[in-house]
């Protein structure tokens, strides 16, 4: 039997949906959403099991993860129920009900615990070079293994068992017969939607914003090959070092890009920023920034007599690999892409 919460309405505010109470069934955003099919449609349903307050109909959805988040249904609402927000929103509480630890969703619902958990990370690692006496050598050393420890451990104790909590409410709980084979099957469904989140194109006016994923996520993944397994800091290799400075850039640019938008505000996507979607977009900035700033000190001798240029980047690093990629929004891309994996297999 479906677990009803009379006060879920309440408690997805706190994660920035609004006003959907004011939806009246008219169904017209699932007839504009481009991404709603006959089996798939949303974004009305999604709507409804929020106002009933059906935290197991939500649990053991995909639906939210199928919304690209263009917009359209919020703009074409006839009772500004903002059924588009309510999709990010619900993303946001289905990213803490994975989470195991549960600190997803007390960061999400609180600014306060989300600054304290960043200066926390900070003051460790300036604790952490204090202990070694602010040696930039060792502290280097250091930083290199960290990332390493860092996306290994992060992968393996967060984000591993995370998502057999996903598969767990949308598959293994409602006892959806799904062969073994299936799950082979579908593999390349995981990889094509990780790498291209080719979906995005269906969505309306939405080519340039997907080129721009794309271009961030190939930069992202290949700045991190760069700096972890071809140890860019250290690297002597011409091409190494160009093709850091190259992903860098292009990192920074397009992030420059995203901040700006959500300062405008002038797309209904950019529109509604939460805390955890400026932290995401900012501290992406920032890495492409920092990495940049400091191979450029190491090329030009400035690096020496300048440590703190190279602790900074550690701590947003740092902030970025054990706060924002585990709990915070990176998680989305993750989840998104298991999401298309495994609507594929419950096909
Ligand atoms: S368009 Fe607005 S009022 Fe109509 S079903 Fe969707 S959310 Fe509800
Ligand atoms: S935001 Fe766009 S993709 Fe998402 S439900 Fe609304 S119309 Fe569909």
């Amino acid at each position: 039997m479906a677990t009803i919460d009379p006060e879920f309405g309440k408690k997805l505010k706190k994660y920035g949906a609004y006003d959907f109470n004011a939806c009246y069934n008219c169904g017209t955003c699932t007839a504009i959403c481009s991404l709603s099919t006959e089996n798939d449609s949303f974004p009305r349903e999604m709507v409804r099991l929020s106002v009933l307050g059906d935290k197991d109909g939500i649990r053991s959805s995909l639906k939210p993860w199928l919304c690209y988040y263009c917009g359209e249904c919020t703009t074409n609402c006839p009772r500004t129920a903002n059924p588009g927000e309510l999709m990010m929103s619900l993303r946001r509480w289905l990213t803490s009900a994975y989470d195991w630890t549960g600190l997803s969703g007390l960061l999400y619902r609180s600014l306060f615990l989300t600054i304290s958990a960043f200066i926390l990370v900070a003051a460790a690692v300036i604790g952490f070079g204090y202990y070694k006496n602010f040696s930039l050598e060792q502290v280097m050393h250091a930083g290199h293994y960290f990332e390493m420890i860092a996306i290994a451990s992060v992968f393996t104790i967060i984000l591993l068992p995370n998502i057999v909590r996903m598969w767990w409410y949308v598959i293994g709980k409602p006892k959806v017969k799904a062969p073994v084979a299936s799950y082979f099957k579908a593999f390349d469904e995981l990889l094509v939607h990780m790498f291209t989140q080719k979906r995005a194109l269906s969505c309306d006016d939405n080519r340039f914003r997907w080129l721009e994923h794309l271009v961030l996520v190939i930069g992202y993944l290949s700045l991190l090959f760069t700096t972890v397994f071809l140890d860019w800091f250290s690297s002597s290799s011409l091409f190494v070092i160009i093709l850091g400075y190259l992903e860098s850039l292009v990192i920074f640019v397009v992030t420059v890009d995203f901040v700006w938008k959500r300062i405008k505000k002038d797309k209904e996507v950019s529109r509604h920023s939460q805390p955890s979607d400026w932290l995401f977009v900012i501290w992406l900035l920032l890495m492409g920034f920092s990495a940049f700033a400091v191979r450029l000190s190491i090329d030009t001798r400035l690096l020496d007599n300048n440590s703190w240029i190279y602790f900074v980047h550690l701590i947003i690093l740092a902030q970025w690999a054990l706060i924002i990629v585990p709990f915070g929004k990176w998680t989305h891309f993750l989840y998104r892409s298991f999401a298309m994996y495994m609507e594929k297999i419950k096909n």
